[in-house]
């Protein structure tokens, strides 16, 4: 029972990892993303204004109209977008020092509008610039989409292996439960043995298996001695005390390959698969020594009598009664004691 606790903690802390992690990455992305959506927004709009500003500037140049203003403005915008290209710098160096050389070929050009005097190169120069501050708005969408991109793949990929985990969280999660149902279902739950429901299953099976192969095996059937006294003298609790020691050493004396099933109350069927008699008989003689050394009330050992017995192709029902039957001689031959059939 501790077992199984200690893994649902592990796997309930291994949830919990999960889920903060993916609540911390998707705080950190959502935040992120948010703040660098703005700034590009801002650095492309930027753009666009300049691209816009030079086109207006031209127009009224052309026109003999003086509006430095507009220079100032472009002027102060391309101060900013230095100023946001030179602090991201190291995201995309390749991005901005071709930003940064296209901006000095802008401001080269703007000097020459700003200077020139007739309405032919005003439109040179004005269609020049059109086409650099469009090539770096251009660069600047691309730059940006690609960015997103990467943060989109990354972001999904976060999501992809986050479901996968999950799911295998889950599975794992269902085959502990399922095995712990299943384990349950023919388990005992005072003494770990299984069950009696489950008795049947095996000693069908054991029965199906000598009718085709003549696979030999043996069976005991134990009880506790005087164990209604035992319960009157020392209490309900101190009995299931005993009866979970009891479950225990039956554990650690048999095979790995034996079966044992708390089949009563005070009552307890051991079946040793491909074992004679003599075999099986040495086991329950050992078992009923380490019983009586074992567990002790007021110094006084706690006994057990059995019946035992191999298989030999009889009726199912006649082979379990003989052996019940070899229990009820040992009880009625001063308990203590292990009766063959
Ligand atoms: P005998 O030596 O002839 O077997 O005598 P006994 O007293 O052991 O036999 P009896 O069948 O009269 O009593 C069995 C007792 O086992 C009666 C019942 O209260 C007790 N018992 C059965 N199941 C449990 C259990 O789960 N826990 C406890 N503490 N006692 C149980
Ligand atoms: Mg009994
Ligand atoms: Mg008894």
């Amino acid at each position: 029972m501790r077992k199984k606790s200690k893994v649902t903690d592990i796997i309930l802390f291994v949830l919990i990892i999960v889920v903060a992690t993916l609540v911390g990455i998707s705080a950190y992305f959502h935040f992120n993303v948010k703040k660098r959506i703005y700034e590009d927004s801002y650095f492309i709009n930027e753009l666009g204004l300049i691209r816009g500003g030079i086109q207006r500037y031209a127009k009224f140049k052309v026109a003999n109209i003086n509006k430095e203003n507009i220079i100032t403005e472009i002027e102060s915008r391309l101060k900013d977008i230095k100023f946001y290209l030179n602090k991201h710098k190291k995201c995309a160096p390749k991005f901005y020092s071709n930003a940064l050389k296209l901006i000095k070929l802008i401001q080269n050009n703007i000097y020459k509008l700003e200077n020139a005097k007739n309405k032919k190169t005003i439109i040179a120069i004005s269609e020049q610039l059109w086409i650099q501050t469009n090539i770096l708005v251009g660069n600047a969408l691309n730059y940006h989409k690609e960015k997103f991109y990467k943060i989109l793949k990354t972001f999904n990929l976060i999501i992809y292996l986050s479901i996968i985990f999950l799911i295998f969280i889950i599975y794992f999660v269902y085959i502990k439960i399922k095995k712990g149902i299943e384990i349950e279902s023919i388990t005992d739950k005072l003494t770990g043995l299984f069950n009696r429901m489950y008795f049947d299953v095996i000693f069908n099976y054991f029965i199906e298996k000598y009718k085709r192969n003549k696979t030999p095996f043996s069976m005991l059937i134990i009880d506790i001695d005087n164990f209604k006294k035992i319960n009157d003298t020392y209490g309900h609790q101190k009995g299931d005390e005993i009866l979970e020691n009891i479950g225990e050493i039956i554990k650690t004396t048999i095979r790995k390959t034996d079966f044992a099933f708390r089949y009563g109350g005070e009552e307890f069927v051991i079946i040793f698969p491909d074992t004679n008699i003599e075999t099986a008989y040495k086991v329950a003689q050992r078992l009923l020594n380490n019983i009586s050394s074992q567990i002790k009330l007021d110094s006084k050992p706690v006994t057990i009598s059995g019946g035992i017995g191999e298989y030999k192709g009889e009726n199912p029902r006649d082979f379990f009664e003989k052996i019940d039957e070899a229990l009820y001689f040992a009880k009625r031959n001063g308990k203590n004691q292990i009766l063959k059939v």
